[in-house]
């Protein structure tokens, strides 16, 4: 107080009328601080466990059936404090805690994709060249394919047999496992490569992954390396090559997620796009027992790709889902929906300061200054964005400063330098409201991305206070 009575009154007026923002580290008591640790512990476990789609969709799926979440049937009577939880495909889950409120009221939705950049194997991938063994790839999602050269990649997916046997892969992630790797020039013989720009210094027919180099004992037969390759796989899967025309195998970064800095304030992990707000939605959703409002998570896959696949946002499985809630209530699909309140859930580029002119300052998210609320997204003139309306940013507002939470607002990066989309039109398409909400990411897209442990535990307690308003 004494200190209040020295400020003078222009230091006064400005404290009450400009906004102020403060690092969550000034913010945060010690012993949330210690809570936020502990959450990033869980959370990290998740990122090692679930690399891919199918994995994240897999361990959703076991976290929720431990919390008493059962397996919905279309048409199965519901009532307020049920759990349940919908299978896409083995790709998409879609979770939901009944509420009291009635369902014609609109459920409390949020929206987060379980793919992340990676590189693909092409349908027919294994060959020999110069007696060496390779994968052809594909890249899934926007990647700068210079970065995922020269480090240990992990092989996973499924492999579907005629028969509907399916193979479950995952080598890479163990101590003992072998790991994958996309070579590069050195740069004594690396002249002519160091022309080509940025985003061809590697092409995309140049992502071959080196998987052997021992040849099969054999006199007579030509490919001994890839015979050698194809010998293993069928001793350990009982494959033979043209069991890979069916199959879905990712290489993904063979790293796990650790803290970074001398502080530990950081995490470092593949695939922070967007598990991190898989993850905190579904730790909110976990949580809830009782709700008012009907409280339901969509874990969505193919969001890198641009959201359309029977698995993807653009598809009606939503829908399909929030529809058939609405028949098990005896309520018209549409008005569940159209009162749907909607946080889609996914990461924002961070402010990074070794990279300070692609973002306006202002209107940037920063790391540590919490879960970041994006009005709109799009490109150029907002193409492609739904823009949240003013009064539902309001509403969103409230509720953050209601339960303390930080937070910040963002935009992904300068006015007419890029730009990018979430999920968030296609929901808003669905005619319900919609706000982008998230962590702020640095090196966004890389095989090693980084965020702030401070604004994954605000996340996390934002979609909580929403799911139990
Ligand atoms: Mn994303
Ligand atoms: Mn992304």
């Amino acid at each position: 107080m004494s200190n209040e009575k020295e400020k003078s009154p222009a230091a006064l007026l400005k404290e009450r009328l400009f906004m102020d923002k403060k690092h969550a580290g000034l913010v945060m008591t010690e012993e949330q601080t210690a809570e936020c640790d502990d959450f990033c512990e869980s959370y990290k476990d998740f990122l090692n466990g679930a690399k891919t789609e199918r994995e994240a969709a897999a361990s959703a799926i076991a976290l929720a059936k431990e919390e008493g979440f059962k397996e919905y049937v279309k048409g199965m009577s519901l009532k307020a404090g049920d759990k349940i939880y919908f299978n896409n495909r083995g790709k998409a889950v879609i979770l939901a805690v009944i509420g009291s409120e009635p369902a014609e009221k609109g459920v409390h939705l949020a929206a987060a994709h379980i793919d992340s950049p990676r590189i693909d194997l092409k349908q027919n991938p294994l060959y020999e060249d110069n007696e060496v063994a390779l994968f052809k790839t594909h890249y899934y999602g926007g990647i700068k394919k210079y970065q995922w050269a020269t480090i240990p990649l992990a092989i996973h997916g499924v492999i579907i047999k005629k028969d509907g046997t399916k193979i479950t892969v995952c080598i890479g992630e163990e101590e003992n496992d072998p790991v994958f790797f996309i070579s590069d020039l050195l740069p004594h013989l690396a002249q002519e490569q160091v022309k080509r720009t940025l985003s061809e210094g590697i092409k995309g027919e140049e992502l071959n992954i080196i998987v052997g180099s021992r040849p099969f004992r054999d006199d007579d037969v030509s490919e001994k390396v890839k015979l050698n390759i194809m010998s293993l796989l069928h001793e350990k899967y009982g494959i033979i090559e043209s069991d890979f025309l069916s199959a879905e195998l990712e290489m993904v970064p063979a790293f796990k997620a650790k803290d970074i800095g001398f502080d530990r304030s950081l995490i470092g992990s593949y695939g922070h796009d967007d598990r991190v707000c898989a993850y905190t939605a579904l730790e909110a959703i976990l949580g809830c027992s009782k709700v008012n409002k009907t409280a339901v998570v969509c874990l969505t896959d193919k969001e890198e790709t641009g959201s359309d696949g029977n698995t993807g946002l653009c598809s009606a499985y939503l829908k399909n889902f929030l529809y058939d809630l609405a028949d098990s209530f005896g309520v018209k699909g549409r008005d569940l929906v159209s009162n749907t309140e909607c946080l889609s859930a996914d990461v924002n580029a961070a402010f990074d300061p070794t990279f300070p002119d692609v973002v306006e300052k202002k209107n940037a998210a920063f790391l540590n200054y919490g879960v970041v609320v994006t009005k709109f997204t799009g490109a150029r003139g907002k193409s492609g964005t739904s823009d949240a309306s003013a009064e539902f940013v309001a509403r969103v507002r409230a509720l953050m400063e209601k339960n303390n939470i930080i937070w910040q607002t963002g935009e992904l990066g300068k006015v007419d330098l890029g730009g990018g989309g979430t999920v968030a039109a296609y929901l808003a398409n669905l005619d319900m409201d919609v706000i982008d909400v998230g962590v702020p990411v640095l090196a966004m897209h890389a095989p090693y991305e980084v965020v702030a442990k401070a604004d994954v535990y605000m996340t996390y307690k934002a979609f909580r206070s929403f799911f139990e308003e």
